[in-house]
């Protein structure tokens, strides 16, 4: 038995995206930046995928940046932020993930930028009126908060928090990596500066996603040593994740809504059926209310004498969640965010159930036989 209910961490590669690739992977060897007939082909493959990728978002093409993945593209923002745009202060949530916290902290070391955390409510949104005070003075600031808390599952109200940022003449920024291609985007309408996403969480190849840098932005790029993706990132591009990323998004945006149900109907009878085996059950923040991210589930279960080792038996049961950070199946740190957003409890074990594509009702059903062995 073989149960994944990790996708936030990654999900399998669509098979329609394996086959999108293997052409382009075999044929289209020629370098992009090349002038010759085969070159040029590469450089087309790009820019149309680059196209393709705007239509869905309802923004311009030159304003998508590919990068190896979302942690680049966080570093991307926040580095431009602050080296080209001149950007003085980093307001952000301790929620957030280390791709943006690790680079914000040695930020304010590198460069004397001033770190400032907005706070939260119990329920993990971030406290608006907190975000506006800080806003009402300070430097020239970048405001950087997630979408989706890939832990919890928390959204934050982009329109809201971009609309108080222009008010005060800041930046915004927002890791989208939970987000993207699960719900739809209008980059055109939406005020925002930088948008990260990361094609492996959507079905897509790993090692690729982009940044969205708005129009008008001077960037000058954090990677040197060719003028490829404008100067901004240096590097001869991969081709067919290009290729694959597209291809990924297309699919997520061509059957978002039954995705969408079939996934929370999945979590429904997750939570049915965790209610009906446990009765002092938790889920953090809220994560079974249908306000929150549709794809994630984080459970606090009854304390047990072996919580310590729930992920590491659910595993042996042939069930793939995740216990801790973002990514880090079968990590034994603690959750900062867990830490953060005040879930955390020593007594319990807090496992991420995460749903995708292809999960079905069976998957659940396993899993749930596989849990109360765990715990029983
Ligand atoms: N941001 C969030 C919210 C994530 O969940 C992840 C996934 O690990 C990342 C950034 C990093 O993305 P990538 O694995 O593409 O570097």
């Amino acid at each position: 038995m073989s149960v994944y209910l990790d996708n936030a961490a990654t999900t399998a590669v669509a098979p329609e995206v394996v086959e999108s690739m293997i052409p382009v992977l075999r044929d289209s060897y020629g370098n992009p930046s090349s002038s010759h007939a085969i070159g040029r082909k590469s450089r087309v493959i790009i820019e149309q995928s680059r196209r393709a990728i705007a239509r869905h978002l309802q923004c311009h093409a030159k304003t998508i940046y590919f990068t190896s993945g979302g942690t680049e593209a966080d570093n991307l923002a926040l580095r431009s932020a602050v080296r080209d745009l001149k950007c003085q202060r980093i307001i952000t949530s301790a929620a957030e993930h280390s791709a943006v916290i690790k680079t914000a902290e040695s930020l304010a070391r590198s460069e004397g930028i001033v770190l400032e955390l907005v706070n939260h409510f119990r329920d993990g949104t971030v406290d608006l009126e907190h975000l506006s005070a800080l806003l009402s003075s300070g430097p020239k600031t970048l405001v950087s908060l997630m979408h989706a808390n890939n832990e919890v599952g928390v959204l934050q109200d982009l329109d809201r928090i971009g609309t108080m940022c222009k008010e005060h003449g800041a930046l915004f920024h927002s890791d989208t990596v939970q987000t993207m291609c699960h719900y739809p985007f209008d980059l055109s309408k939406l005020p925002i500066d930088f948008v990260t996403c990361s094609a492996h969480k959507f079905h897509g190849p790993k090692g690729i996603g982009f940044l969205y840098i708005a129009e008008g932005l001077n960037v000058g790029g954090q990677i040197e040593g060719g003028s490829q993706e404008r100067a901004v990132r240096a590097g001869t591009e991969s081709i067919h994740s290009i290729v694959g990323l597209a291809k990924a998004m297309e699919m997520a945006y061509h059957d978002l809504n039954e995705h969408e149900c079939h996934i929370r109907a999945l979590k429904a009878q997750m939570v049915t059926g965790l209610k009906s085996l446990f009765s002092d059950i938790r889920f953090n923040g809220n994560s079974d209310d249908s306000s929150r991210l549709y794809t994630v589930l984080n459970v606090s279960f009854p304390p047990h004498p072996k919580n310590g080792m729930a992920l590491f038996l659910l595993d042996l049961e042939g069930v793939a969640c995740s216990g801790g950070s973002a990514c880090s199946s079968g990590a034994t740190l603690g959750s900062h965010v867990l830490r953060a957003l005040q879930f955390h409890d020593s007594e319990r074990a807090s496992l991420r159930f995460s749903f995708g594509r292809y999960n079905t009702e069976a998957d659940i059903d396993e899993a749930l036989v596989a849990i109360e062995k765990v715990f029983a």
